[in-house]
């Protein structure tokens, strides 16, 4: 039996970690965005076509509300089966939230951006983004459980170099730090020995066919934060 690796995500090194210095591109992933913005599209829809009871799977629903204004949202069908009511996003990691500016999300949710920032953008607290990103990774995980769409989410995610310290050869302790203002390189520093060295000069010393892999740090970075 083969094992399908798990799929990567990628990161480009040379991404500032918030725009506080200089602009973030735009790294959006157009082909997951018009995926998920399908899949989006067809569960958030106003179509009145019962879709199976989450409950007990049976096809027999009704129709019990359809949308309006305000409420609700979606249209709401009832279980002929169980006599349940439900919505399309019943029992899904969707259920229950409210999204302002959902497709700029969208376009967001794949690129190397800090939570604060797209914020910013969406017009939420960045709280609400968070919550957001969990939620809609719990929910692409669910229609595709390979991984290969959700290792495409890169929204909020902080990465340190898989690189150990070429002074002190701790592994886990660096992290990027701005660029060297006369070449533009990519510099990286080591909490452990306090060593700040540039990332062209460590991947010089690498043996050839090396990749560099990056590591996602659990606290999505703030510009707050202390240095
Ligand atoms: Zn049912
Ligand atoms: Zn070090």
């Amino acid at each position: 039996m083969t094992v399908t690796p798990a799929p990567k995500r990628v990161f480009d090194p040379m991404m500032p970690r918030t725009g506080q210095y200089r602009p973030i591109a735009d790294t959006e992933d157009q082909t997951f965005s018009d995926w998920l913005q399908r899949q989006l599209d067809e569960i958030l829809s106003l179509s009145e076509t019962p879709p199976r009871c989450p409950h007990c799977q049976s096809d027999g629903a009704v129709l019990f509300a359809r949308a309006a204004h305000p409420k609700p949202i979606l249209p709401v069908f009832r279980c002929l089966s169980c006599d349940v009511h439900f919505r399309r996003t019943t029992g899904t990691p969707l259920s229950g939230l409210k999204f302002v500016n959902l497709s700029q999300f969208v376009r967001l949710l794949s690129q190397q951006r800090p939570v604060t920032e797209a914020a910013a953008i969406l017009g939420v607290k960045p709280l609400t983004v968070t919550r957001w990103i969990k939620r809609m990774r719990q929910w692409i995980l669910h229609l595709d459980p390979t991984g290969h769409w959700e290792a495409r989410v890169r929204l909020g995610m902080e990465i340190r170099p898989d690189l150990a310290c070429p002074r002190c050869g701790v592994t886990d302790r660096m992290h990027y730090r701005g660029f060297a203002a006369e070449t533009g390189d990519r510099r990286y520093h080591c909490d452990a020995c306090r060593h700040t060295c540039r990332l062209s000069d460590v991947l010089r010393d690498q043996a050839p066919g090396f990749v560099l892999e990056h590591r996602v740090v659990a606290r999505p970075p703030s510009p707050r934060r202390k240095t």
